[in-house]
């Protein structure tokens, strides 16, 4: 350790997680001010490691949002230092070999990260090296917001009035225009080495199809989303065939771009409803809510947030769960969500809602696996986010929709998706079957399947499950346990 206890001129280790961004990144603002070299670091945890590891969708995003960052890192004349390893021994290793005696972060809230960064902050501190942490990553920090009683909120609405009256999150700050380079730059690991993208099969070759990871697409996405996208969002934002919502979840669960910027570019928007701009910022306002939930909750992404839903006797099959993920349930929309999750690593939010409801209640299997395959299959898989929509659909969680409102996948998908718009870019086969069939091919009649070129249990699927009586059984196992403590 070369720390002297004199900090003024030695370096300034910038750790940076999942806020890979230059614009408003506080810690990055902080250490820039202080015009001392900085030396900009990103760590690759160890898969076994409490912090690790990222699913595979988002190891693809974190391969191209790393390179991303590099560049921009290189035009303000700075470089990123990639490490693998135990942060408190790459972190160590980093300042023996540079001299550097401050590290600066922006704080993490979830139960894997904090446990990370709470013991490491105090050793650090205890060796004498400054560690200075900053708040960035949501609109409010999980703290600030707590009902009148003191207690942490368990509903939406009055964490979103307690949001709205804590007033704008602080207005974003700009990107440093440039960084104080170190003389000497210390080792990195190469990126390609850490084999983050997918090779053989290389199952992500669509995602570039629709998504470019980075801040400046970032940036890009919500300009043209503010500009254009926003109006109209309350209703075009249930229509999967439609691009009725922003795609920044991917951005924001890596941190390329902050809520607080999102939030300050939904004002003073004069030629967008008020009612538009206000359900999008409730929107964002369910992404803190998650933390909130996740913050106070550690164990959201395993345990039942009502335990009563620990008694729910799971029956559903291995084989049923297979069907699932590879989108054969005979359910076209369903089946549309899941191989639009396979081929883009993202899934509309009205179709997330529908195909997880239909894993847990028409197929009773446990929300546990869905949220696994969901976490390692999208791109923005985040750890409250995720965690909380699911225990929400099994009705386990906060604020829940209640276990026996059953999402019907026909309905559901007549109803926001009436053309079939959606179903027949995922689900091809079913391309020359009329609107009126789409979402009930089972029902067709055999000439009008003919017509079509669909021949059930061979072209599509026939049904996995009878969705009228699934729905009374997943209601009788429900009763066993819905009168428990
Ligand atoms: P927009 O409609 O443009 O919304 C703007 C932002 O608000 C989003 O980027 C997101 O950060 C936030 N947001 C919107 N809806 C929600 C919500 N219901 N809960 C929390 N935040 C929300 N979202 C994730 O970011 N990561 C996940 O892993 C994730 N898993 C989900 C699993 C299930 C079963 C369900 C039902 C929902 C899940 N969501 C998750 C929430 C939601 O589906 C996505 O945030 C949304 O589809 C992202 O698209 P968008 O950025 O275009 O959203």
């Amino acid at each position: 350790m070369k720390n002297n206890g004199n900090s003024s001129g030695t370096p300034i280790i910038v750790w940076f997680r999942k806020d890979l961004r230059l614009g408003d990144n506080h810690a990055l603002h902080a250490a820039a001010q202080t015009g001392r070299d900085i030396i900009p670091v990103y760590i690759r945890e160890p898969a076994d490691s409490e912090n690790g590891p990222l699913g595979a969708a988002q190891g693809w995003w974190l391969h191209h949002s790393l390179k991303s960052l590099e560049a921009d890192l290189d035009s303000i004349g700075s470089r990123l230092v990639l490490r693998s390893g135990k942060p408190d021994t790459a972190l160590a290793d980093l300042i023996n070999e540079t001299g550097a005696s401050d590290i600066y972060w922006n704080r993490r809230y979830d139960p894997k990260g904090i446990a990370v960064d709470t013991p490491l902050k105090d050793q650090l501190s205890d060796q004498g090296v400054t560690v200075k942490s900053f708040a960035g990553q949501l609109l409010h920090e999980p703290l600030r917001l707590k009902t009148g009683s003191g207690t942490p909120y368990k509903v939406y609405t009055p964490f979103w009035r307690a949001l709205e009256a804590a007033g704008e999150p602080d207005h974003p700050l700009d990107r440093p225009e440039k960084l104080a380079a170190p003389d000497r730059w210390p080792a990195s690991n190469d990126l390609a080495s850490w084999k983050l993208l997918p090779q053989k099969p290389d199952w992500a070759k669509s995602f570039s199809e629709v998504w470019t990871p980075g801040e400046a697409a970032a940036l890009e996405r919500l300009e043209a989303f503010v500009d254009d996208g926003m109006s109209g969002y309350k209703t075009r934002r249930d229509l999967p065939s439609v691009d009725g919502t922003s795609g920044l979840s991917p951005y924001l669960a890596m941190g390329e771009i902050s809520p607080a910027r999102i939030w300050h570019a939904t004002r003073n928007l004069h030629n967008v409803p008020a009612d538009d701009v206000i359900t999008f910022r409730k929107e964002l306002a369910w992404r803190d809510f998650s933390y909130h939930l996740l913050f106070h909750n550690p164990d959201l992404p395993r345990e039942n947030l009502n335990r009563k839903y620990d008694a729910f006797a799971w029956s559903g099959t291995s084989d049923a769960f297979d069907r699932w993920t590879k989108g054969e349930t005979g359910y076209p929309v369903v089946d549309a969500g899941m191989r639009q999750l396979w081929r883009h690593g993202t899934m509309h939010n009205r179709v997330r809602m529908i195909a997880a409801s239909f894993l847990i209640k028409d197929l009773l299997i446990d929300w546990r696996r869905g949220e696994a395959w969901f976490r390692d299959t999208l791109v923005d898989a985040d750890p409250a986010s995720n965690a909380a929509s699911w225990q929400w659909v099994a009705g386990s969680g906060a604020d829940a929709s209640p276990f026996f409102r059953v999402f019907n996948p026909i309905l559901q998908g007549e109803k926001f998706d009436p053309d079939g718009i959606y179903v027949k870019t995922f689900v091809p086969e079913l391309q020359d079957l009329p609107a009126k069939f789409v979402h009930r091919p089972f029902e067709a009649p055999e000439a009008v399947l003919k017509t079509a070129g669909v021949t059930l249990g061979q072209t599509y699927p026939q049904p996995l499950v009878d969705h009228a009586k699934a729905r009374d059984r997943a209601l009788a196992a429900y009763n066993k346990i819905k009168d428990a403590a």
